[in-house]
C-alpha cells in the first residue's frame, strides 16, 4: 500500500445527528470534508428560525445538520445526504441546506469519481522539456494526486496553490486559461465559453519547501478514447477548481 492511502481505516460514530463513518485518523479526513455544526441550545430558539411559529408540545423543534439552526417540522422536513459531513444515511436539513447539499451530492457522485478513475497525460515538471505518460487519480481518501508512470508523485491536495485549466487554441496570457488560486479555495478569474479543456498546470508546495513546483499535464493526442477520457477528468477538475465547494462552504458558515 502506498503512503497516499495507509492509515485510511475508518469507524462509526454516533453524533446527536446521526451515524457517522469516519476516518480514525483526523489527519486521514477528506479536504473536502466538513466538521458537524454545532447546535443551537434549545433555550436560545423559542421560535422557527425560518418561519417564526413558537414551538410548543405539539410543534416540536427539529435541527438542521447541517447548519446546526432550530426550525419546525415544515421548515426542516427534508432528509438530504451529507457525504462531506460522512452521514451514513439522509439527514434532515433546512431547504437552504437541503439545496447545496443536494448539488454536493451531485458532484460527489459524479465529478469526484471522474478524478478518482484517472486519466493519462503526458507530465512535464518544472522547466524540463522532457514529458512522461502517467496515469493521474484522486487517491481513494481525496487527500492526494497521484501520478503514476515511470516515476511516481503524489502531491497533497491542501499543497496545491493553483490550478490553471488550458483548453483548446489557448496561448500564454489569452482568456482562454483558467485560474484557481487552490482546488479548496478557489477564486474564479476567467472563464471562457464551453471550450474543451485540453491540458492543465498545477502548481504546488512541496513540504520542507518554500518554492512552489509547477507540473504541467498536456492530454494524449494518440488515442481518442483516452483523450476524450482526459477531457472529462479535466473538465471535473475544472469543476472542482471552480468553486462550486467553497461556495458550499460559505453556505454553511
Ligand atoms: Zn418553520
Ligand atoms: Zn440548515
Amino acid at each position: 500500500m502506498s503512503g497516499s492511502e495507509a492509515a485510511d481505516a475508518k469507524k462509526l460514530v454516533r453524533s446527536a445527528s446521526g451515524l457517522r463513518m469516519v476516518p480514525e485518523l483526523r489527519a486521514a479526513r477528506s479536504p473536502f470534508g466538513l466538521d458537524e455544526p454545532p447546535w443551537v441550545p434549545d433555550k436560545e430558539c423559542p421560535r422557527c428560525m425560518q418561519c417564526d411559529t413558537k414551538f410548543d408540545f405539539i410543534t416540536r423543534k427539529h435541527h438542521c445538520r447541517r447548519c446546526g439552526k432550530c426550525f419546525c417540522d415544515k421548515c426542516c422536513s427534508k432528509k438530504v445526504p451529507l457525504p462531506r459531513m460522512c452521514f451514513v444515511d439522509p439527514v434532515r436539513q433546512c431547504a437552504e441546506c437541503a439545496l447545496i447539499s443536494q448539488k454536493e451530492t451531485e458532484f460527489y457522485d459524479k465529478q469526484l469519481k471522474v478524478l478518482m478513475n484517472g486519466a493519462s497525460f503526458f507530465v512535464t515538471l518544472g522547466t524540463s522539456d522532457k514529458s512522461e505518460l502517467m496515469v493521474c487519480r484522486l487517491s481513494n481518501n481525496q487527500r492526494y494526486l497521484v501520478l503514476d508512470g515511470n516515476s511516481r508523485y503524489e502531491i497533497e491536495i491542501v499543497q496545491i496553490s493553483t490550478v490553471q485549466i488550458l483548453t483548446e487554441g489557448f496561448t500564454p496570457g489569452e482568456k482562454d486559461i483558467h485560474t484557481y488560486t487552490s482546488l479548496l479555495e478557489s477564486q474564479h478569474i476567467t472563464e471562457g465559453g464551453n471550450t474543451r479543456a485540453i491540458g492543465m498546470i498545477l502548481q504546488y508546495k512541496v513540504p520542507g519547501s518554500e518554492e512552489l513546483t509547477q507540473m504541467k499535464f498536456t492530454a494524449s493526442e494518440d488515442y481518442s478514447s483516452n483523450k476524450k477520457l482526459s477531457a472529462s477528468w479535466l473538465a471535473a477538475m475544472h469543476k472542482v477548481s471552480k468553486g462550486g465547494l467553497r461556495k458550499s462552504l460559505q453556505g454553511a458558515l
